[in-house]
């Protein structure tokens, strides 16, 4: 369902996505958008396909990818909170990224992510509303990535007592924040589902950064299916 609505967002822009679930149709196409779902199986499909030779092949050519959520997941060099045994990953942008960070299904939450570089290139709103899925977070990144956005965890509240006082307070935790959407060269990555709000900015950004490269507006952005 995720590519019918990423499909969707597309059209509002003028480009018409293709499906792409064989090797060899990534011979035809210069832009790939890896959407959300489930990485482990997605991994698996993927590896029944045969398609991670071509991806990888795709991303070292340093064409334009964008992954979201599990496309993101598929990105990383590295992913960390897999199920036993791992799984295969494309690679290629040089950061870490926890699979499950924000915990399960019913963990799952939307927040507003300032996110300055979006709102330089494409205007609108100063923040974009997030939509987090079994969501997962990058951990670290490498000197040659840009963060775009992080989100904090809000700071917990620590509450004690004694048996004579009762004390309570405030803990000082520190805000933690943890990195959500990044960019290295033509990769980009986003932790959270664009294509779930009616805000299309960040495909117009990736077009944008998609055309740069082809001097020319792409009509040929493609989605590989989820599982
Ligand atoms: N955490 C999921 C995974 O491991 C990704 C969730 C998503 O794409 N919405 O694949």
């Amino acid at each position: 369902m995720l590519y019918y609505l990423l499909f969707a967002a597309l059209r509002r822009l003028g480009v018409k996505g293709v499906e792409i679930r064989k090797p060899e149709q990534l011979q035809s196409i210069s832009s790939l958008i890896i959407p959300g779902g489930e990485s482990t199986t997605m991994a698996k499909l993927a590896e029944f396909y045969n398609l991670f030779p071509a991806l990888r092949e795709f991303v070292q050519m340093g064409k334009p990818v964008w992954g979201t959520c599990a496309g993101l997941i598929f990105l990383a060099n590295k992913a960390v909170g897999q199920k036993e045994g791992g799984q295969f990953l494309v690679g290629g942008l040089d950061c870490t990224v926890h699979r499950n960070y924000f915990g399960s299904q019913l963990q799952s939450f939307e927040a507003e992510l300032l996110v300055p570089e979006l709102t330089s290139k494409e205007g609108g709103p100063e923040t974009f509303r997030g939509v987090f899925i079994r969501a997962p977070a990058i951990l670290e990144v490498g000197p040659e990535v840009e963060v775009l956005a992080d989100y904090p965890i809000p700071s917990n509240k620590v509450l004690y007592s004694s048996s004579d006082v009762e004390i309570q307070e405030e803990s000082a935790v520190p805000e933690k924040k943890v990195i959500v959407a990044v960019k290295q060269g033509k990769l980009l990555g986003t932790a959270f589902h664009p294509e779930l709000t009616a805000d299309i900015r960040w495909h117009s950004y990736f077009l944008k950064m998609a055309s740069d490269l082809r001097g020319a507006t792409s009509d040929d952005i493609v989605a590989v299916s989820e599982a």
